[in-house]
């Protein structure tokens, strides 16, 4: 199972649980979503907040766009 957390065209979230995200493809597609605040059948994947680990990789200088491994601060000495 998966859960998506979704918006209405109206600008109501809420969470709706999936079994795949073919199936969320799918339930979209026949239109079988509907906001359950207002019914409106315009629903769409919203903005997840997903509690993704962070890159736990230390940074390699104090560059807010350092990505360690081929930083150019990096070869700087
Ligand atoms: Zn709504």
């Amino acid at each position: 199972m998966i859960v998506y957390s979704l918006n209405c065209s109206k600008g109501h979230s809420f969470d709706e649980w999936f079994t795949s995200s073919g199936d969320y493809d799918e339930q979209i597609k026949t239109k079988s979503l509907a906001c359950p605040t207002c019914g409106d059948k315009k629903v769409a994947k919203g903005l997840m907040a997903p509690n993704v680990a962070k890159s736990t990789a230390a940074p390699a200088c104090g560059a807010p766009t350092c990505a360690s491994t081929g930083c150019p601060m990096s070869g700087l000495k």
